[in-house]
């Protein structure tokens, strides 16, 4: 088929929002933070998870590499990482907030929930859906600032995925 090219300029450059420890610790400078071993363990942490995450085992992944890193310190930190462009949040629809590290910016996502369990998968969009946001955008005079897809199903074999997860709950 052929690949229509939207006529308007092309978008401004998005602000590059590569994980940035200075970033993030500029950010607390600027909050009255102190850049402590704790919180510098929580950045470190996030960026080594490769999967979403909670707060839960951002905490554990944290402890990890220091077991001084108190729950209210990455309750904390996690609005500071997403505005310092570290993480973002990531919505899927559950009482509970999942995370991700920003490792690659640009591109639509799409994201495959499950559910019946805590799997997220995220995969680049194929082309064709990044020009259809923006030639949407052109059509309506506006400018795509973030794309994303999201697919829910149910993983094959999950039922058993959710008996362990209630087991580990108890
Ligand atoms: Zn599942």
């Amino acid at each position: 088929m052929p690949h229509p090219r939207t006529k308007s300029a092309p978008a401004a450059a998005p602000q590059a929002t590569l994980p940035d420890r200075e970033a993030f610790t500029a950010l607390l400078g600027r909050k009255g933070l102190r850049v402590t071993g704790q919180r510098l363990a929580i950045y470190d942490a996030a960026l080594a998870i490769p999967d979403h995450f909670t707060a839960e085992d951002l905490l554990d992944k944290a402890r990890a590499i220091d077991d001084s890193v108190s729950r209210a310190t990455v309750y904390r930190a996690l609005p500071i990482m997403v505005e310092a462009g570290v993480i973002r949040e990531v919505d899927v629809g559950r009482d509970h907030k999942y995370y991700i590290a920003n490792r690659d910016v640009g591109g639509v996502k799409i994201q495959l929930v499950c559910l019946d369990c805590d799997k997220i998968i995220e995969a680049a969009a194929p082309p064709i859906m990044d020009w259809y946001g923006k030639a949407l955008c052109a059509k309506h005079n506006m400018e795509p600032a973030t794309q994303r897809l999201q697919v829910t199903a149910h993983c094959l074999g999950c039922d058993r995925k959710i008996a362990a997860i209630r087991a580990k709950a108890k």
